[in-house]
């Protein structure tokens, strides 16, 4: 997508930058990051919103030491692991500037690209990703399962994502708030940023491998991540069970007069084997049907119990008024400062 300027807006000057990155066990990495984000930034305005999304290593006493030493350096500390899309929220949740940038803690999303990403953002693109050119240090398996689920989210969803986009963005203060309002509990951000629309323009990088640690996304996490991410975005599979519905049915009235024909003309149908091979196939594409409606189900009770997204535990250098609840449905997802 090129970058298109946007015609409702004069020229944007930047007052305050947030850049906000989750932290899960990632102690060997964080004071690296924070380096390499000072010097990426250096001269700009900008604050750091690091979320510690319940890490039981000794990432919590890194950021301490963090903040301590540089005002500019936020922290919310969840209140337990909420996984990477909630602690991410979290973060922009706290973020104050007129753009942020999202990006993963342990260096896989170079810093040093944020002053182009910047430069679109100037020009009037409201939500800018970063597209991998390249991929270093992935496991094939990672690569491979990555391609296949794009392909079926192409077909099945209703937003066009890059399939080298990751959650590497740069959104303006409006996709922002947009984004922010939408307080689903199975959160495929990425999706949701294209979703908003607005003006969008892509940046091509490299991304590099880990600089330290392991990935914390296991076979069943990145399962049912695509599983939210594909609910989320298209009711296609509850569709698809309707229509192996019919197909089986049509089949079935078809076969009803083949049956009363041959039971006319006397044949002997020794069919024992083929009802079992039917009723075997019904019965699983029934139960297949029903674990579909299952996982929405499953995800409507967990709307409708309307639980807050996420618990805070304590909070570093963010205003009192900026901790406490928002105006926005956001409002329950905060928890009490303690500090
Ligand atoms: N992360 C998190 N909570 C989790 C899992 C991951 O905050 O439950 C953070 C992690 O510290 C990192 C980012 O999310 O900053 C991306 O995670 P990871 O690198 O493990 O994912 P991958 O790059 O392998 O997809
Ligand atoms: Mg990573």
């Amino acid at each position: 997508m090129s970058v298109q300027p946007s015609h409702e807006q004069g020229p944007r000057s930047l007052g305050l930058l947030s850049v906000v990155a989750p932290v899960y066990n990632e102690e060997a990495t964080i004071d690296q990051f924070y380096a390499r984000v000072c010097g990426a930034l250096d001269g700009l305005r900008f604050e750091l919103v690091l979320v510690d999304d319940g890490s039981n290593d000794g990432s919590a006493a890194a950021l301490d030491r963090l903040a301590e030493a540089d005002p500019r350096v936020r922290i919310v500390y969840l209140s337990r692991n909420f996984g990477h899309q909630t602690a991410l929220t979290a973060g922009l949740d706290h973020a104050c500037g007129d753009a942020v940038v999202m990006l993963d803690a342990d260096l896989q999303d170079p810093p040093e690209l944020i002053p182009r990403m910047l430069d679109h953002w100037g020009a009037g693109c409201d939500v800018v990703y970063a597209v991998r050119e390249q991929r270093e240090g992935e496991s094939r398996f990672k690569l491979a399962t990555a391609r296949w689920f794009y392909t079926l989210f192409d077909k099945l969803a209703q937003v066009e994502l890059d399939h080298n986009s990751g959650d590497f963005r740069l959104l303006d203060r409006r996709a922002l708030s947009a984004l922010l309002s939408m307080r689903e509990r199975n959160r495929f951000l990425r999706g949701m940023t294209v979703w908003v629309g607005y003006t969008q323009a892509a940046v091509p990088y490299r991304r590099d491998p880990r600089y330290a640690g392991e990935t914390k996304y296991t076979i069943p996490k990145m399962l049912r991540f695509s599983l939210d991410a594909i609910s989320s975005f298209s009711h296609r599979p509850l569709q698809l069970a309707t229509l192996l519905g019919f197909l089986i049915s049509t089949l079935a009235f078809v076969a009803i007069p083949v049956v009363i024909v041959l039971r006319i003309l006397g044949s002997y149908l020794p069919g024992f084997g083929a009802i079992t091979i039917i009723m075997l196939l019904l019965g699983g594409i029934q139960l297949i049907s029903i674990g579909i409606i299952g996982e929405y189900v499953g995800r409507i009770y967990d709307e409708v119990k309307g639980r807050p997204l996420y618990l805070v535990r304590a909070r570093r250098n963010i205003p009192e008024a900026q901790g406490s609840p928002q105006p926005l449905p956001a409002a329950s997802t905060h928890g009490q400062d303690e500090r």
